[in-house]
């Protein structure tokens, strides 16, 4: 396994002979200058990278602690971290001389994403998305036609998320010759979770760079979100080596931990198979994998990546749950003290350094990954907080 006991490659042949081209693909560019050039080139003259590394002044009062800084992921174009990788996978599939890309999405997030980096290199994309969410999510729907893509709604099951994903397995595996499948977070069968790392891990480089400048030293923490855990391996994995540094992992604790209302995979789940990958799941009683729930859509995932379930076994990252309320009383606060409405996968990790900054002293350096911006949530929180708001 790549690490530790997690990870692998559990899919059946078909889509394992496609995995196998992925990987084979991966090996050859990435360490490739080339690739590599033109991979950054995007990052900065489309992306916007660097992103900011801001010292929160305001927060930091508020608190009355450690010194919060924001690595501002949600300034990127498409307003969140997604941009990096969907760029990286779409050049090494133009590498491979495929002309497709194939994904789907929930709530529509990384379909946009991949709909973005295919309207960029002119190529064909199709995102598969269950019937029930092409319903909820119609303004992404939209979005994604806009920029080129078909919108394929799945009608099997339940019709969400789970059924999207085998609809577009299936039609990739009947399409290998012109089609690549892109992931969409640091999860899936070997090289996946490699390879979606290695496209993020470029804001801990840049969170390295800008605090030595900005304060002389390294970070005391780092504090991300954790729904596959993308953002999360990207803003680690340069301090890994770093024994001074915590990393803190937030993942959803939704309503709650002792009911069934969360999506707290790293706190509760138990070793298992899950989308190609042994990691971490959410299991009940029978072993299935079991129904997750929450506040936002981003974290709602009964697995994780497997480098973070390795994280954890080694003790190197902790993991802790942050529930509904909790993120919406972040999100309210980093919007009132610093006039930055982060979305609500973010604001689970700025919640977790409400609790933390209090405890520690003032010389204490905090740095939360702001993984994407709030628009996409604020009508959602104002119905949470007893709202309906009307177009
Ligand atoms: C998709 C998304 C996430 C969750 O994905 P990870 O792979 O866990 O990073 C977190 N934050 C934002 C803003 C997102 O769009």
């Amino acid at each position: 396994m790549e690490f530790g006991k997690f990870g692998g490659q559990f899919v059946p042949g078909p889509i394992l002979k496609a995995v196998k081209e992925v990987e084979d693909a991966f090996d050859k560019y990435r360490h490739d200058p080339a690739f590599l050039a033109e991979f950054q080139f995007y990052l900065r003259e489309y992306a916007n990278r660097p992103s900011l590394l801001y010292r929160a002044d305001n927060l930091t009062k508020a608190l009355g602690g450690a010194q919060i800084y924001l690595k501002r992921e949600d300034l990127n174009h498409t307003g969140a971290h997604k941009i990096n990788n969907v760029l990286g996978q779409a050049l090494l599939a133009k590498r491979m001389g495929k002309t497709k890309l194939i994904a789907e999405t929930g709530a529509g997030q990384h379909g946009v994403a991949t709909a973005t980096a295919a309207a960029l290199f002119g190529m064909d994309c199709e995102i598969h998305m269950g019937a029930v969410d092409v319903v909820k999510q119609s303004l992404n729907v939209y979005r994604m036609e806009l920029l080129g893509a078909k919108v394929v709604a799945v009608e099997a099951g339940l019709k969400t998320l789970k059924e999207a994903v085998d609809s577009a397995l299936m039609t990739w595996s009947g399409e290998l010759d012109s089609t690549f499948y892109l992931i969409g977070s640091a999860v899936g069968p070997h090289p996946y979770p490699t390879m979606v790392r290695e496209f993020q891990k470029v804001i801990g480089e840049e969170i390295k760079t800008q605090m030595l400048d900005l304060a002389k030293r390294l970070p005391d923490v780092i504090i991300a979100c954790a729904g596959g855990g993308s953002n999360a391996i990207g803003a680690f994995y340069d301090f890994l080596d770093e024994p001074s540094v915590r990393l803190i992992g937030a993942e959803a604790g939704g309503k709650g931990l002792g009911g069934r209302q969360h999506a707290a995979t790293m706190t509760l789940g138990v070793e298992g198979v899950i989308h190609g990958m042994n990691t971490l799941v959410l299991q009940d009683e029978d072993g299935n994998i079991a129904p997750v729930d929450s506040i936002s859509s981003g974290l709602d995932y009964p697995g994780i990546g497997p480098e973070h379930a390795h994280l954890k076994d080694i003790g190197r990252v902790e993991y802790v749950a942050i529930s509904d309320e909790e993120a919406v009383q972040a999100f309210e606060l980093l919007s009132k003290t610093e006039g930055i409405t982060p979305a609500i996968e973010s604001a689970h990790a700025v919640a977790e350094a409400i609790k933390l900054a209090p405890t520690l002293d003032k010389d204490k350096i905090i740095v939360i990954n702001l993984s994407g911006r709030g628009d996409k949530d604020v009508k959602h929180i104002a119905r949470y907080r007893g709202m309906e708001l009307h177009d």
